[in-house]
């Protein structure tokens, strides 16, 4: 089709100027008066000549323009982005572009006249509904989105649109398809998608997880009291001791909700990544069965991360423990580090990258691996394929809250029987001046000094009040901001630390710290809230001496107070 010219030189019109010119001069040597005619006949001829003439640059005009137009058409097409295939009545291929070549690499030269196999099985009874509408119908067909085969075997998402051809006749004589390449498109809106259901799940943890920690932190704080107040021998204190490892339980499972929804506050600092493989490793050589082998692979030049000991050691845990209970006959679970450079390519695929220096975590394990349905959910809180009692389904939620904090990034590969692989990147520690938090065991000690509980929640207000006057200290307290302000307002000197909730109705603790600093630049204020605010270093709330998280233990509370109250600032913690 693409080959020869549209318009072909020869035409009706010209053969039949030379045909009249013919006749006439056959007519003119049979006449008598042939003077005469042969005079009309050399006007005729020099007519005919004319008029040959003329139609001859007219057409030669035409077809000019016609193989100029036909020039246009031809490099439009190749050089369209879109891959364009011209098919025949028979469904051959007539013509590829070279883009097509390039986005599904095969040649015009392996095509020409033959199916192209880039069909899948599954997409077959869309595609021929079409085809034959077109073909049939004429019906053209505008950005059907579907799945084409590459010829080394990848899937590639498709937004083709075709029109039928006609011959010179107006008959049927092919199809014109064009396909655009939509697989990054595609893949960034599964990952936005993805990204909005986690952030939905997220908040709706959040939510729940908080309002469930208020409730533990009542109930643990009561048991507290009772246990401190009965002897061991007390037939009560076992019971006792019971309600208390539930609440632990219970409290567990309600941090490891509120690190998914990112309401606990990572403390980056400066980490070695492999210093804390190593560290993990060395507890799981002890903690997993034999048949699993540790592999480690570090880059000893492997910079510093800004991460959180803590929580980098409780990814690597996690993510153990499932390549453990993936490999129950044994199997190599290898740990490596390296350094990576994330281009603009990567983040442009990657939903939520910014480009830069990582540091990668690959953790692999040649377990049973994961299908595409498990794939799809494996973040996401409470989702489990362990049986009962087997999983919480909060390993990987956990994680994936962890390595948000992070400001990093997480991708796990797996097809069923081939193992799985996932991989974290965590930016590089870039600010050296980092402070070091310290944190002192009080050990319960005693206080006389007076303190100003401001709590909305009646129930954890009259906690702490017990609590705090349990070890001597002196409590006043107050519902809300307003009201805690203007008893500091009156009593500002007697008043020795507040303790202090985040989010109260009204004028929430935040106002609240800033209006107590204007009274006393001096107050030593200690901030509780169910969580770590975010960014809690920075603002107004880099003023309070430090948080309590709710639930507190009896213990770091005390432990908190003492150390505000003594004056050695250790920053919030
Ligand atoms: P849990 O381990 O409590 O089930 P997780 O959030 O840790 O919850 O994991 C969720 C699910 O993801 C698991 O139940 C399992 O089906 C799957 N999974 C996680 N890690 C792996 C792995 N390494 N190999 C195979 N499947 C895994
Ligand atoms: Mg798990």
């Amino acid at each position: 089709m693409m080959g020869g010219p549209l318009y072909p030189p020869g035409t009706g019109r010209q053969v039949k100027v030379m045909k009249d010119y013919r006749k006439s001069r056959e007519n003119a040597s049979a006449s008598p008066e042939r003077m005469i005619v042969k005079g009309e006949a050399i006007r005729d001829w020099e007519q005919a000549q004319q008029a040959f003439g003329e139609s001859e640059a007219r057409y030669r005009k035409l077809y000019e323009q016609a193989r100029k137009e036909e020039q246009l058409y031809r490099s439009l097409i190749h050089s369209s982005a879109d891959a364009i295939v011209i098919y025949d009545m028979e469904g051959r291929a007539r013509y590829v572009s070279p883009s097509f070549s390039e986005v599904f690499g095969w040649s015009l030269e392996e095509l020409e006249g033959r199916q192209i196999p880039f069909l899948p099985g599954f997409e077959k009874d869309r595609t021929m509904a079409i085809i034959t509408d077109l073909i049939e119908n004429g019906t053209p067909c505008r950005g059907f989105e579907t799945r084409r085969f590459t010829k080394d075997g990848r899937l590639l998402d498709m937004s083709i649109s075709a029109s039928r051809y006609d011959d010179h006749q107006g008959k049927p004589a092919g199809m014109l398809v064009m396909l655009r390449d939509i697989s990054e498109r595609k893949r960034l809106e599964a990952q936005l998608r993805k990204a909005q259901k986690m952030e939905a799940i997220g908040t709706l943890a959040g939510g729940v997880a908080h309002d469930f920690n208020n409730i533990l932190q009542v109930i643990s704080g009561y048991v507290e009291i009772l246990l401190l107040n009965k002897g061991k021998e007390d037939p009560d204190s076992e019971k006792l001791g019971a309600v208390a490892r539930s609440v632990d339980k219970a409290s567990d499972l309600v941090r490891q909700l509120l690190t998914f929804s990112r309401e606990v506050e990572s403390e980056l600092g400066m980490v070695d990544l492999n210093q804390e493989v190593k560290q993990v490793s060395g507890m799981l050589e002890r903690a997993i069965p034999k048949m699993v082998h540790i592999e480690l692979a570090l880059n000893p030049d492997l910079e510093a991360v800004s991460g959180d000991p803590v929580q980098i050691q409780q990814i690597m845990m996690n993510l153990a423990v499932n390549a453990r209970d993936a490999m129950p006959e044994g199997g190599t679970l290898s740990f490596r580090t390296e350094k990576v450079f994330l281009d603009d390519r990567y983040c442009r695929i990657h939903l939520g990258v910014t480009p830069g220096e990582y540091a990668l975590l690959t953790i692999s394990d040649t377990g049973q691996g994961m299908d595409e349905e498990v794939m799809e959910h494996l973040f996401e809180p409470f989702f489990t394929t362990k049986d009962t009692g087997g999983g919480t389904g909060l390993g990987l939620a956990t994680v994936y809250g962890i390595v948000e904090n992070h400001g990093g990034y997480i991708t796990c590969d797996s097809r069923p029987g081939a193992g799985t692989t996932f991989k974290i990147y965590l930016p590089l520690f870039k600010q050296a001046s980092m402070g070091e938090t310290g944190r002192r065991d009080r050990n319960l000690q005693r206080g006389g000094e007076t303190i100003l509980v401001v709590e909305d929640e009646p129930h954890i207000r009259e906690l702490g009040e017990e609590l705090l006057q349990e070890f001597g200290y002196k409590v006043l307290t107050s519902p809300d901001g307003k009201s805690a302000l203007d008893l500091y307002a009156g009593k500002a000197r007697d008043i020795d630390l507040v303790i202090l909730d985040l989010i109260m109705p009204g004028m929430g603790g935040r106002r609240c710290l800033e209006e107590i600093i204007k009274i006393n630049p001096e107050a030593k204020v200690l901030i509780a809230s169910g969580h770590q605010p975010m960014g809690s270093t920075e603002g107004i709330l880099a003023a309070a001496k430090g948080f309590v998280t709710k639930p507190y233990k009896l213990k770091q509370m005390l432990g908190k107070v003492r150390e505000v109250l003594d004056g050695d600032d250790a920053g919030p913690a």
